[in-house]
């Protein structure tokens, strides 16, 4: 009797470890570059809509604050692969390299336990991906017009819009794939990044009508650290004909480094592209060419031209989230795969002026992070926790059914998908932005945002902003120096410390 007991258990307990390996959930990670969440339907844009990345919150959550621990590129990836800040998985900058793919990151993790993996688009880390089974990934930036991709082999260029094309390859991908294991899939696109060259079938989106500017186009950095003054992102000043705002004839008042920097992606255009191209673009230039605004009306007018330009990439994102989430409909695979759209960091879509990303403001210290998952997330949920991108690498483990490393610093998501009132969870997040200077003039800076109060320290240069999200959710003023805050002040510092003790952060450098 008790033999067939312990036979019995041991039978229960190999059907389990099979069912659980059978079971385990896809994941389709969606990955942008630079797409700020004011720009997201889910988010409550004002100057666009974006019906697909909206399905996947309408059918899961959306995560409204969601932020970077480093408003930069390569860093952010660095961040989301290993579950640690970027003093510890040691990629701080764009500038500095490479990535050390031999560290823990979660891909290796998932391929080691059984999971196809594969990578598609986007990587900038200046490094050959690990854990992988499959990568097709751009050279550095990429590029938007007929790009190149680097694989194990080698390269080759595809003619054709990069966002449609990363598509393609990453649904080849799915579709030749070992259909017994569960899969990782990251696609991860060139857009919305600089110099937002739109597919040329939407050029003619937003033609007619003009995108509403924020509150604070006209911000003159007044009230705040003095450093915000010395940017060089800023619509007004920054932007270069050609390269950003595509008027490719002769500007006679640009600047003699403006007429040097072309427009790289005009170039690599095909005679054919760059006549449909033109068609759309030239009588607009000619039209401002002819009778040039000036003043606020010019800042008015590039604008309007970036604005726009931005929107249309994130067009043909939108459009080919779609194609992913009907293949996953098509082949019947939504109901167990988790499908999350992200993008590195935000950006700034003419707040305070501006362009570009870097500083721990709202609009680029927000990522979006959307996620669908049948049977696991209610549809529809609305989550205000302080989630941060250190913590999707548990959180994949976790699906998975892996153990997380000690070294990883994130938290798994999962508490809060089952339940999105957590009281466990986290109050505060921290940040640190370490280039200092540079194309944009953003010096480096540290901080700890909570759900009302956000500190920032310029260490480097300028000592510390407090300011109130609640009164002023805009970053205005810094009520730093205001004794009705010194109590707030005092708190905020001492969460600084906390999280510094917390993530083991090393002595600052001035
Ligand atoms: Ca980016």
């Amino acid at each position: 009797m008790l033999r067939i007991t312990v036979l019995s258990v041991a039978l229960l307990m190999m059907i389990q470890s099979w069912s659980q390996a059978v079971d385990r959930p896809n994941i389709v990670f969606m990955f942008t570059d630079d797409h700020a969440c004011q720009s997201i339907g889910a988010y409550g844009s004002k100057i666009n809509k974006t019906p697909n990345i909206d399905r996947i919150a309408k059918e899961g959550a959306v995560f409204i604050n969601s932020f970077c621990a480093n408003s930069i590129c390569g860093p952010s990836r660095a961040c989301v692969l290993t579950g640690k800040h970027s003093h510890k998985n040691g990629f701080y900058s764009n500038g500095r390299g490479p990535f050390d793919g031999a560290q823990f990151t979660f891909p290796q993790h998932l391929q080691k336990s059984g999971y196809q993996t594969a990578l598609i688009g986007k990587w900038h880390l200046n490094s050959d991906p690990t854990g992988f089974d499959h990568w097709e990934i751009l050279p550095g930036q990429g590029s938007y017009y007929n790009p190149q991709f680097l694989n194990k082999n080698g390269r080759r260029q595809i003619e054709g819009y990069c966002t449609t094309i990363t598509t393609d390859l990453a649904l080849e991908w799915l579709d030749g794939r070992d259909k017994e294991k569960p899969f990782l899939l990251m696609c991860q696109h060139k857009a919305p990044h600089r110099t937002w060259a739109p597919e040329l079938k939407h050029l003619g989106n937003y033609n007619d009508q003009d995108i509403p500017e924020p509150d604070s186009l006209f911000d003159e950095w007044k009230n705040r650290s003095e450093t915000l003054a010395g940017n060089a992102m800023s619509i007004d000043k920054h932007f270069y004909y050609d390269y950003d705002l595509k008027v490719h004839q002769d500007v006679p008042f640009s600047t003699a480094r403006e007429k040097r920097l072309k427009d790289g992606e005009y170039r690599r255009m095909t005679p054919a592209q760059k006549e449909k191209w033109d068609a759309h673009y030239k009588p607009l230039n000619d039209a401002f060419l002819k009778n040039p605004p000036t003043g606020k009306d010019l800042v008015r007018w590039k604008y309007q031209r970036y604005i726009k330009n931005y929107l249309r990439c994130i067009d043909s994102v939108d459009e080919n989230i779609g194609r992913v989430l009907d293949y996953l409909d098509e082949e019947k695979l939504a109901d167990n795969t988790i499908v999350i759209y992200s993008s590195d960091q935000g950006f700034y879509l003419g707040e305070h002026g501006w362009y570009d990303k870097r500083w721990m403001f709202e609009e680029s210290l927000k990522m979006p992070f959307v996620v669908r998952w049948p049977g696991h997330i209610k549809p529809g949920t609305r989550n205000e926790k302080l989630i941060q991108n250190i913590d999707y690498a548990p959180t994949f483990l976790e699906i998975a059914g892996l153990d997380v490393p000690d070294e990883v610093q994130g938290r798994s998501l999962l508490p809060l998908f089952k339940n999105p009132d957590d009281k466990k969870w986290r109050d505060t997040i921290y940040y640190h932005y370490y280039e200092h200077g540079g194309e944009h003039q953003v010096p480096r800076h540290e901080g700890v945002r909570s759900s009302q109060f956000k500190l920032i320290n310029f260490y480097s240069n300028d000592g510390f902003n407090l300011f109130d999200l609640e009164k002023d959710p805009q970053e205005m003023t810094n009520v730093y120096n205001d004794p009705a805050y010194k109590s707030v002040v005092d708190l905020m510092k001492a969460e600084l410390d906390l999280k510094r003790r917390e993530y083991d952060l090393p002595p600052l450098k001035k």
